[in-house]
């Protein structure tokens, strides 16, 4: 037994060690200091908040403070949060505002694309920047359009939208609509989930309506989201019961989930100017040394994000080959390569398909540190070369 139990230690200190991981965009860890401030919620302060006696009052009110810290990261209040299992249904929460016409970017995560589809929304068009089209969105407003959903931060790509520019237009339909008498509303939908960890967000600056916030993309826990929604919005709930969240969300409250949260975002809310700086160079570093690729996300990418083409190479298999050196990365959104889906992105930003398919995702986060680029440099050339050795050699 005790044998084993030094084997599992040794086997999960190497693995911690060795492991460069570069796929943040898809998961982050739960950071120590957020993992310490939920411990208590499970277990001594384990109440549930809407018990009638004092140590239950005493968590309802940790909540509410819990609550406060993540709405004043993005300029709002408590009271404007509406806490989900994850971002996933907060996007759902958000489509149920409106009866009316949606439009949705072609290039948004899939539960926004799915639920927008069941809802009958029409695709607004991306520049070959990743970048939206401004011009193909106004000529898609009609009188009925009621909800425009465009994410903030793309989560393939981490194109970084111009939200303050879409609420602008948005602000001009809703004018022109007034002086004309038509009274339908038109609201702005974005998916923050990538966002929260390197951008100052504030929904009054971006004129935001509904905003998709998660945990799990900033190092706290997974299945831990929130819906931010102003005073225009109108929404259903998805589930019964209850009445936590405003009637909007039924069932107990995830304590510990929300203090975590919370937790996180006042670390990334400190930490975001160093890590962008730190990311920025990294970029730099990492794509000074890396040999024989095209660079896909050019501009307007966050400061973590890297998107690389390997022409005639099988990113999956280059993904494949760097997991057996405990290098992580992607080859597109997580659960749509695990589908064995083409990037719809890639797709939309004009992509050929020996492009789409030699594509890369490097995401870099809090695991790093600088000698893990120059050793991911590294190892990355060294099994392209290889990769494509064999390929000349078999053809
Ligand atoms: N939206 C974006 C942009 C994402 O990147 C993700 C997850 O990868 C989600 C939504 C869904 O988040 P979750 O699976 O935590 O519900």
């Amino acid at each position: 037994m005790l044998k084993f139990l030094a084997f599992l230690f040794l086997g999960v200190l190497c693995y911690n060690i060795f492991m460069i991981y570069l796929d943040h965009a898809a998961a982050t860890p739960v950071s120590e200091k957020v993992f310490e401030a939920m411990k208590p919620y499970f277990s001594d302060d384990f109440f549930n908040p809407s018990a009638a006696y004092l140590p239950a009052k005493k968590i309802a009110s940790d909540y509410e403070n819990a609550k406060a810290v993540i709405a004043h990261a993005i300029g709002a209040k408590a009271s404007d949060l509406i806490i989900t299992a994850g971002a996933t249904e907060a996007n759902n929460l958000a489509f149920t505002a409106t009866n009316g016409e949606i439009l949705y970017l072609e290039t948004e995560h899939d539960s926004v694309r799915r639920v927008a589809e069941k809802y009958g929304g029409k695709i607004i068009r991306v520049l070959p920047s990743g970048l939206i089209d401004l011009k193909d969105l106004k000529s898609k407003i009609t009188d009925k359009t009621e909800l425009i959903s465009v994410s903030l931060v793309n989560n393939e790509l981490g194109t970084i939208q111009p939200l303050a520019e879409v609420a602008g237009i948005i602000r001009e339909v809703k004018l022109d609509r007034m002086k004309r008498g038509i009274k339908t509303g038109l609201l702005l939908h974005s998916d923050a989930s990538q966002a929260l960890n390197l951008l100052d967000i504030n929904v009054s600056r971006l004129g935001i309506d509904l905003l998709t916030l998660n945990a799990a993309k900033v190092y706290g826990p997974k299945g831990v989201g929130a819906l931010y929604v102003s005073h225009d919005a109108r929404l259903k709930p998805l589930t019964y019961g209850g009445g936590q969240e405003n009637g909007l969300r039924s069932g107990t409250e995830n304590v510990p989930g929300v203090i975590g949260f919370a937790k996180a975002v006042e670390l990334a809310k400190k930490h975001l100017n160093a890590n962008r700086k730190k990311y920025t160079e990294w970029k730099k570093t990492l794509l000074s040394e890396l040999k024989d690729y095209e660079l896909i996300n050019k501009k307007h990418a966050l400061d973590n994000f890297i998107v690389l083409c390997y022409n005639g190479i099988d990113a999956e298999r280059l993904v494949f080959l760097l997991e057996e050196k405990e290098v992580y990365v992607a080859t597109g959104a997580a659960c749509a390569a695990s589908k064995g889906v083409r990037s719809h992105v890639l797709k939309a930003i004009g992509l050929t398909d020996e492009q789409i398919a030699g594509s890369l995702r490097i995401t870099f986060g809090e695991t790093n540190d600088e000698e893990q680029i120059h050793e991911a440099a590294k190892i990355i050339n060294d099994v392209v070369k290889t990769e494509r050795a064999r390929i000349t050699a078999c053809s």
